[in-house]
């Protein structure tokens, strides 16, 4: 059969293949290390998979309203007003099929063909993909290393045509750890609302942040965005629950109209029980969420001076989320690879790390480790890269 162009223009996610890689290794009984994982490793907490189960026994195991159940949507009204001092109603708020959905439903009901949306590198794999898959152009903007992989106002500037649309921006960052201070979040936030650019903030990592830092949104910065702006959110980082498949956007209310007609003809609502799991989540105990992020921390700070006193890597400490993003460029040429993502091709083969090349993420010097995972696995993997080197420095 022959595909749709739509189809042909899109790549597969680049952290696929490595991940075969350390499946089928792992699958005929060798030992590989994981820290290629975008989720954390911990289960969910009881008390919210008890909620799930109570409500499909008391019968919730129907169709929902596509845009989400109203409880929940209640619990997001006043999660906004706690955490980010934002007051919306019900109607601004869509719940979706994850996250990642509740994206792909802004660009579709956002985009015109050959509409521009700026991308800061390095940058989470879907949303170019995304904005292809709406018939959207993505204009990569570099966030250089040296500015702690952030993109400043000027560079978004040189980017801006008349044809720009919208900025996506996601602070913390997946792959980079970094944060946006509120002063750059001014300027940015600024600059949109002067130009008419939307803002798209995904915010999934909002309470994965380490040392006293504090991830703002833009639309808390700049209140004047909020009708200009769509946030994304969801519970599958900071509650450990990938799985259940349950994020939110935040938009005004005719934009939330527009997202629930697409989702309407093609998810309908997201999983019944799955939003009264993230029912309990928002309005139980927060001490879990508390909990893991300190697990996280603990690891970032046992794992970090080990990496990066490993010859040819050099690192950013990141902020929040759960990687740690190095520069292994000099680490790939000391050891006689042509690239990181050759040089972490070997890795797996031979050390028996599974690590994400940062090529995926448009910045093909770095290498994107997860610390998702226990310590003890973190320990062996940063002996075994350290081996490795130390076999192979030319
Ligand atoms: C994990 C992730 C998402 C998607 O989360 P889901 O709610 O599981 O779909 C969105 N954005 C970023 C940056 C992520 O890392």
């Amino acid at each position: 059969m022959e595909l749709s162009q739509r189809v042909k223009n899109i790549s597969p996610s680049s952290t696929l293949a490595i991940t075969a890689k350390a499946k089928e290794l792992k699958a005929s009984g060798i030992d590989v290390i994981g820290l290629a994982a975008g989720e954390p490793d911990f289960n969910t907490p009881e008390p919210i998979i008890e909620a799930a189960f109570k409500a499909a026994k008391e019968g919730q195991t129907k169709y929902t309203a596509t845009s989400g159940i109203s409880e929940l949507k209640a619990a997001i009204v006043q999660k906004m007003a706690r955490d980010s001092h934002l007051t919306i109603s019900p109607e601004e708020i869509i719940i979706t099929t994850g996250a990642k959905h509740a994206l792909y439903l802004t660009f579709q009901a956002l985009l015109n063909p050959g509409d521009e949306v700026i991308i800061p590198s390095p940058y989470w794999v879907s949303y170019t993909e995304q904005v292809k898959l709406a018939d959207g152009v993505p204009v990569i903007v570099e966030g250089l290393e040296e500015n702690d992989f952030k993109v400043t106002v000027e560079r978004i500037k040189e980017a801006t045509t008349a044809k720009t649309k919208a900025l996506i921006l996601n602070s913390p960052s997946n792959p980079t750890g970094m944060i946006y201070t509120a002063d750059e979040l001014r300027e940015i936030g600024q600059y949109c609302l002067k130009n008419d650019i939307v803002v798209v903030s995904d915010e999934i990592y909002e309470k994965l942040v380490y040392d006293g830092a504090k991830a703002e949104s833009i639309v808390s910065v700049v209140p004047d965005l909020k009708n200009q702006s769509v946030i994304i959110n969801g519970v599958s980082k900071s509650y450990a629950m990938t799985g259940w498949r349950i994020g939110y956007a935040v938009a005004e209310a005719s934009f939330i109209k527009a997202m629930t007609n697409v989702a309407s003809h093609s998810t309908s609502n997201p999983t019944s029980v799955a939003q009264y799991a993230a029912l309990a989540a928002f309005n139980g105990s927060q001490e879990p969420v508390e909990t893991m992020r300190q697990a996280f921390e603990d690891r970032l700070n046992q794992t970090y001076e080990k990496l990066v006193s490993i010859p040819g890597f050099k690192c950013i400490k990141p902020q929040g989320a759960f990687y740690l993003f190095p520069n292994a460029k000099w680490a790939a040429e000391m050891t006689g690879f042509t690239s990181v993502t050759a040089f972490v091709a070997a890795l797996v083969e031979e050390a028996k790390i599974a690590m994400v090349p940062g090529e995926g993420f448009g910045s093909p010097d770095n290498v994107r480790l997860s610390y998702a995972t226990s310590l003890d696995n973190l320990n062996k993997a940063l002996e075994r890269l350290n081996t490795f080197m130390e076999n192979h420095i030319k």
